[in-house]
């Protein structure tokens, strides 16, 4: 039974990073006939931010990537390590007992003096086999004595053991071996009680009978720290994935807020605004991109099933999705092949679900066009030039709105005046009295005007379209005329009459 995990701390918003990793758990378990959990991993107060799991369950929602279980369903709750405490104390115990945890009473503050110390003498401090036994803990048998009473007011480490060489396996880097002298003894258990990230993950894992657990590779350095945990515990061990780091194609390292921030482009799925600051960051949905191009976008970031293809709905993500198609390789963040994707996807969309969101997006605007099927009409005809939603609309606009006309753009692109005005009554007394919608009789009416007022068709189209878009741009002007209402062809048309005037 395959059952993975997606485990945010909801310490901000939700990143196109860690999307990425809920997307590829997803996909994964998906593929499998799996389970996709969702576990809010809060146990740092001092850096939760209450906003942010709105902004994580949000984000997964408007991506589609819904989890199976999570804080609102599923039986291996509750889904927030902060109410998980009780859950934690016998594990602690457990580790205490056989002398895999010790306590020790170091403050920050001692620490910080200490790691300081180190670092004068050019030396960098771990807490461990080669330093604890000087150090304040109950391993510190002489110190320990003394202090027995205040316990309650220690942290709890874990005791890495001396001088071991500990393996631990990735599915995309093998066997990896680590020398245990290299590892903090890392607290597992805060001075007020709380557990921190290794030992609730840990235990959370196993409890939730997590089969594999694909993560960034930010994390691989907590990982020999896990597998002493498993073993500590004697559990079975999940399979690991980390990820690779997803890299910027502009400045240079790891994608990160700072250089998002530098080329212009965003990191977050959807909006946020800092609680502290105040300040709003835009998301990939605020920006007009799908989040089926996000996601096509992501999955590529880590992973190639080979091949030419590079559309790829959710759903085909999920057939073809195979670990073995992870690559070692850092993917690079493009957003030129961003807009790509999103172009790309908006072709494909069925022109129904296109229309829902155009109506929204008007909607928004306060603009109301409840003519769906010219909606559509509309659409079809202009999706071919648009990468956006909102540019199907900024493109149309003279569909929905009135245009305003600029007099000193209409005096240089409509030279004679009176031929102008002229024309225009001759189209409105013709559309008064005749089918627009009758092509055939539209276009002779329009050919027998130019000949008679002895213009080009051209210039008549030109002052045609002046007066219905307010620009010579737009769509071929027979299908506008096929849209726009009579009442509202004419009333454009007197517009021009009235500024020509
Ligand atoms: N809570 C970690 C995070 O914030 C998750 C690490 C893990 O998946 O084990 O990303």
């Amino acid at each position: 039974m395959i059952r993975v995990r997606f485990a945010p701390s909801p310490t901000g918003p939700l990143h196109i990073g860690n999307l990425r990793t809920a997307l590829f758990n997803y996909l994964f378990a998906k593929k499998n006939k799996g389970s996709f959990i969702l576990r809010f991993e809060d146990t740092d107060k001092e850096r939760f931010i209450k906003k942010s799991e709105k902004h994580i369950l949000n984000s997964l929602k408007w991506c589609g990537l819904i989890p199976d279980e999570g804080p609102d369903n599923g039986k291996y709750g509750p889904y927030r390590q902060s109410k998980r405490k009780h859950i934690y104390k016998k594990y602690i115990k457990y580790l205490l007992k056989n002398k895999y945890a010790y306590y020790a009473f170091e403050t920050k503050e001692d620490l910080k003096q200490i790691r300081n110390e180190y670092k004068e003498k050019g030396k960098l401090f771990i807490y461990n086999s080669l330093t604890r036994s000087k150090l304040k803990n109950s391993l510190n048998e002489f110190y320990f004595k003394q202090v027995k009473i205040k316990k309650k007011k220690a942290t709890i480490r874990l005791k890495v053991p001396d001088s071991t060489t500990i393996k631990v396996k990735d599915i995309l880097r093998g066997n990896i071996y680590i020398n245990s002298n290299s590892l903090d003894d890392k607290v597992l258990v805060k001075s007020d009680g709380n557990v921190t990230y290794h030992l609730a993950n840990v235990i959370d894992d196993h409890l939730m009978k997590i089969s594999h657990v694909i993560k960034g590779e930010e994390w691989i350095s907590s990982f020999p720290i896990l597998q002493l945990l498993y073993n500590f515990f004697n559990w079975k061990m999940p399979n690991f994935l980390h990820l690779p780091l997803i890299l910027n194609s502009f400045g240079k390292g790891k994608l990160s807020k700072r250089n998002s921030n530098q080329f212009n482009f965003t990191i977050l799925p959807l909006k946020w605004k800092d609680p502290i600051k105040l300040t709003t960051i835009l998301g990939y949905r605020e920006l007009g991109y799908l989040p089926e191009a996000l996601l096509n976008m992501l999955a590529f970031f880590g992973w190639n099933p080979g091949g030419k293809k590079e559309i790829f709905s959710l759903k085909e993500l999920i057939s073809t999705f195979s670990l073995k198609d992870i690559n070692f390789t850092s993917a690079r963040f493009d957003k030129e092949k961003m807009k790509w994707i999103n172009h790309r996807h908006l072709q494909c969309k069925s022109v129904s679900d296109l229309t829902r969101l155009v109506k929204r997006s008007l909607k928004e605007k306060k603009i109301y066009f409840n003519n769906d099927q010219k909606l559509q009409k509309i659409i079809l005809r202009i999706r071919s030039q648009c990468t956006f939603v909102y540019q199907i609309i900024e493109k149309s606009i003279y569909f929905f709105k009135t245009p305003s006309l600029n007099q000193t753009y209409i005096s240089k692109v409509l030279l004679n005046k009176n031929i102008n005005k002229n024309i225009l009554f001759l189209i409105i007394e013709w559309l008064k009295n005749n089918d627009k919608n009758n092509l055939k009789l539209l276009k002779t009416f329009f050919y027998k005007l130019a000949i008679n007022k002895k213009i080009k068709i051209s210039y008549l189209f030109k002052i045609l379209r002046v007066s219905l878009v307010g620009k010579l741009v737009g769509l071929d002007l027979y299908f506008i005329i096929k849209i726009l209402k009579t009442n509202v062809l004419m009333k454009r048309i007197l517009n021009l009459i009235f500024l020509l005037n």
